[in-house]
């Protein structure tokens, strides 16, 4: 690639969102801007902000947004409660088909429960139980006797999420995949993923391993012996559950970045809420989405940048102890900021 294509603007949406949002978005494009990374914002109010607005969490503006620049960078969303607003984010997945949810576990502050955790949760983010296909059934005059709930898994959706992960493993110099199923009690569900995962791994042999685990045994195994695992591939329940199970082995969800990748769009986000209770204090904890910034990087074809960026958050986490409070520290959101500036300036490209 040519310098000057290097240096062309990437255009992508950023929406601050709702609480704690607004400072460290601010944050993440401060540091963004100190680093040189090439992106020409176009901010777009979503989540609560947009509903005083336009009375829509998620307005038509947002969507054409990302429909233009099939890029976002997103800050946490209030989902309002009641008024029939649907969850925004579910309303973005389908939108846009984003069918992979990526979550990195990699342990930065040194002496939690677990040291040295590298792993890569990659959830299907479309099918299985997630659906919602459900309803009640009556009987002898109780309306809710019973209630039945459809999952439906895909060949393609299956064969799909499994070309993701075993391509992301080769190219993010993964070793091995692990395919987690339920598929000795859900015979059809869940072994529908697990041969279509397997049939997928062919392509890849001799470059990356493949093993599979059934949901229970991993979740056991993932705190018994972490570091066994590389590269988790698995469907939407058993994800959404090992996806926080994993956060929690790198000390929760302050420290947790995900991506929502598909075929009309990538957007890349911290796992944490709005944080109502500390939003406007300026003691927030950028680091999540910051993370978050770094895998857009490497979406984007510039792994350099992100490399360079995640060895100043270590840095200055790791030597400098600068930590916000949900690290155990005293650091505002600012000195913070001004602490990782500080290690990009002491690093220059
Ligand atoms: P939360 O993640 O906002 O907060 C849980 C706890 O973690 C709080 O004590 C909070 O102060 C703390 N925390 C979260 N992020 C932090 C950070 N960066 N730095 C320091 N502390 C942090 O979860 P919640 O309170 O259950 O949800 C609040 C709102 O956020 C709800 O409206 C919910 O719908 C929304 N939400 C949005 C997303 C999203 O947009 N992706 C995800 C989860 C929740």
């Amino acid at each position: 690639m040519s310098h000057a294509t290097r240096d062309t603007p990437i255009p992508a949406t950023l929406i601050p969102g709702d609480g704690i949002g607004p400072e460290i978005t601010d944050a993440v494009v401060q540091i963004l801007a100190a680093l040189g990374a090439p992106f020409a914002w176009d901010t777009q109010a979503g989540g609560m902000a947009a509903v005083d607005k336009s009375g829509d969490p998620l307005p038509a503006a947002l969507l054409d947004s990302i429909r233009r620049t099939k890029l976002a960078l997103k800050g946490p969303l209030t989902t309002p409660v009641g008024g029939g607003f649907r969850s925004v984010n579910v309303r973005l997945r389908e939108a846009f088909q984003l069918y992979a949810n990526l979550r990195p576990a990699r342990t930065i502050v040194p002496g939690g429960r677990f040291d040295e955790i590298d792993l890569v949760l990659v959830r299907e983010n479309l099918e299985g139980l997630y659906v919602g296909f459900e309803h009640y059934i009556p009987i002898a005059g109780d309306p809710r006797a019973a209630a039945v709930s459809s999952g439906v898994n895909t060949r393609a959706g299956s064969r799909r999420i499994a070309e993701f992960a075993f391509d992301y493993a080769v190219k993010h110099g993964r070793k091995k995949v692990t395919i987690v199923h339920k598929a000795n009690v859900l015979k059809a569900l869940t072994g529908i993923f697990l041969e279509a995962a397997y049939d997928v791994a062919k392509q890849y042999a001799g470059r990356i391993e493949v093993n599979d685990r059934i949901v229970d045994a991993c979740a056991m195994q993932l705190v018994l012996n972490p570091w066994q695992f590389d590269v988790i591939v698995t469907t939407n329940l058993f994800g959404d559950i090992l996806s926080d199970e994993i956060a929690g082995l790198v000390g929760g969800l302050g420290m947790a970045p995900g991506a929502n990748i598909g075929e009309d769009a990538s957007i890349f986000e911290a796992v944490h809420g709005s944080a109502p209770d500390i939003a406007g204090k300026g003691i927030a904890n950028p680091l999540a989405l910051l993370l978050a910034a770094c895998m857009m990087l490497e979406h984007v074809g510039r792994p350099a940048l992100a490399q360079r960026l995640r060895a100043a958050i270590d840095l200055t986490v790791r030597q400098d102890n600068v930590r916000t409070g949900d690290l155990g520290g005293k650091a505002t959101t600012r000195e913070l900021t001004a602490a990782i500036l500080r290690r990009l300036d002491s690093s220059p490209a």
